[in-house]
């Protein structure tokens, strides 16, 4: 199995870091060539419409948009979370997403002054709570019918927000995993990743 990071922007290296602990092969993905043999990719956090602006300009857009669509298991933290949905609020007018998830997501909607917290959050098929850091980070306002919803915000202002769904092949955090030591959430996507690759 073979994971790619897409690599054009933002925290690449803190996923890299957390398959390696998981002992799992993966790939820097920067050009189309690096996608061929890839059995899922992840969508780090970052700037949301910087890496849409550098995925058109160096072509990756449209071939890792129509690897999604074909069912290549991805997963996307924060940023990441942006580009796979299908509609973005606060965005850029020329910002591209890959519409792979059918959710609404608001870009930056914790608010600019609550720039970055931390909660506990119960997490569907994960058993005990993940402990979730947020980083300027969106959330999901809408999902359509084949969108199953795996946590929520639990307390405060802003309970119940949607912030880790799954469609499909996808799973989307608007929180980074990446960047707290704990693998559950990587193993549960690469659990999806081995799933998608006995039903092929
Ligand atoms: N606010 C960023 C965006 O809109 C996402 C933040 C993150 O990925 N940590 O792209």
């Amino acid at each position: 199995m073979i994971i790619g990071v897409l690599a054009v922007q933002g925290g690449v290296a803190e996923h890299q870091r957390t398959l390696d602990a998981l002992g799992i092969e993966h790939r820097a993905v920067r050009r189309i060539e690096h996608l061929e043999g890839i059995d899922g990719i992840i969508l780090p956090g970052g700037e949301s419409t910087t890496m849409s602006k550098l995925l058109t300009i160096g072509g990756l857009y449209e071939p890792l948009r129509a690897a999604l669509a074909d069912g290549l298991p991805a997963y996307g933290t924060c940023a990441g979370m942006i580009l796979l949905s299908s509609k973005v609020l606060d965005t850029r007018p020329d910002a591209v997403s890959f519409g792979a998830l059918d959710a609404t997501v608001r870009r930056n909607a914790f608010g600019r002054q609550v720039d970055s917290f931390e909660a506990d959050l119960a997490f569907e098929g994960i058993e005990e709570s993940v402990h979730a850091v947020f980083i300027r980070a969106p959330w999901i306002e809408e999902v359509g019918p084949g969108v199953k919803v795996l946590a929520r915000v639990p307390d405060g202002p802003n309970a119940n927000a949607i912030v880790a769904v799954t469609q499909g092949n996808i799973l989307a955090t608007s929180f980074h995993p990446e960047v707290t030591g704990d693998t559950r959430v990587h193993e549960y996507f690469l659990q999806m990743v081995r799933d998608a690759k006995k039903a092929k």
